[in-house]
């Protein structure tokens, strides 16, 4: 199948951007990764199409002592290639790394993989639990809030039809910080049917399981440190979880999340 016939408008600016996504039919496209099947197979039908990705401010990165701002439209590949740098001492380019495979990553982005609201992507769960924001520009100026809280349901999230995703911003972790992250998919290029992100940082007060690839949005666990201080108080968490009814992708949950607190153990996730 081919998509139905739609104009292509290249947004300059994010006021551009957000104007331009006021007009009927129109949905905005980053790396057409996600979209793209989505066009193919008209599971979407946009009239127009806004490219983001040539606006500078999206394109670029922001330091200060407390986060890094990446603009929405940084790809896979640029974290994965250590082309921006990564204040989790590596955590970024590892999940980048995990994303799909190659040509995937050159061209996919953050900003679209949020926005795409895929239960099952890499990107909502590992920045959910790195506690990172989501900044998002629209009519009435930026707003921002939690990815822990930006997807609200399967390819649902936050995000009004005239606004643009522009920015992720990753606090910077303090130095005892550890961040884990597990995912199972049988192939690659293939969503993750389990997958978790844990992270530990005692200074910000963040003690974090997120899991995604379950029936809804991805969830935040559990945000107290006794689970990651006793195992049997893991354990006595873990038995409480309503992690769906199919037993087999019970257990995947389970070992994802065991998976990822030991990584967690395993590999320190910070640095300054
Ligand atoms: C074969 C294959 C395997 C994949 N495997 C994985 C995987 O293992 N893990 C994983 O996490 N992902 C996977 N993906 C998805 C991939 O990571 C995409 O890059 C990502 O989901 C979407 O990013 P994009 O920039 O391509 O967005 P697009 O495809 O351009 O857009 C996706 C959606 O987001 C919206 N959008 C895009 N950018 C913005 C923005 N800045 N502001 C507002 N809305 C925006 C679009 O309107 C659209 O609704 C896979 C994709 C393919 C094709």
């Amino acid at each position: 199948m081919k998509p139905v016939p739609f104009d292509l408008v290249v947004a300059k600016d994010v006021a551009g951007a957000v104007k331009a996504l006021g007009e009927e039919g129109a949905k905005a496209v980053g790396g057409f990764q996600s979209l793209g099947p989505m066009l193919n197979l008209r599971l979407a039908q946009p009239r127009i199409l806004i490219d983001v990705t040539r606006i500078p401010e999206l394109r670029g990165i922001q330091r200060s002592d407390e986060s890094v701002v990446y603009g929405a439209c940084i790809t896979h590949a640029e974290f994965e290639d250590g082309a921006v740098f990564d204040p989790t001492g590596g955590a970024l380019a590892r999940v980048a790394s995990g994303i799909a495979y190659r040509a995937v990553r050159t061209r996919g982005t953050i900003g679209g993989s949020l926005a795409h609201g895929d239960p099952a992507a890499d990107w909502p769960v590992a920045l959910g639990a790195l506690d990172a924001r989501v900044r998002i520009a629209g009519e009435r100026g930026v707003r921002q809030m939690p990815v822990a809280s930006f997807m609200t349901g399967a390819f649902a999230t936050a995000l009004q039809p005239n606004e643009v995703v522009v920015a992720v911003e990753v606090p910077r972790p303090s130095p005892q910080a550890r961040f884990g992250f597990w995912k199972f998919c049988r192939k690659v290029g293939e969503l993750a049917e389990a997958i978790c992100g844990v992270y530990c940082d005692p200074e910000r007060g963040v003690h974090r399981i997120m899991i995604g690839a379950m029936e809804g949005r991805p969830v935040v666990l559990a945000d107290v440190p006794e689970v990651f201080e006793d195992a049997r108080a893991l354990e006595a968490a873990l038995a409480d979880l309503d992690l769906g009814s199919d037993p087999v992708h019970r257990k995947l949950h389970l070992a994802a999340i065991k998976r990822a607190v030991a990584d967690m153990r395993q590999v320190s996730g910070a640095s300054a």
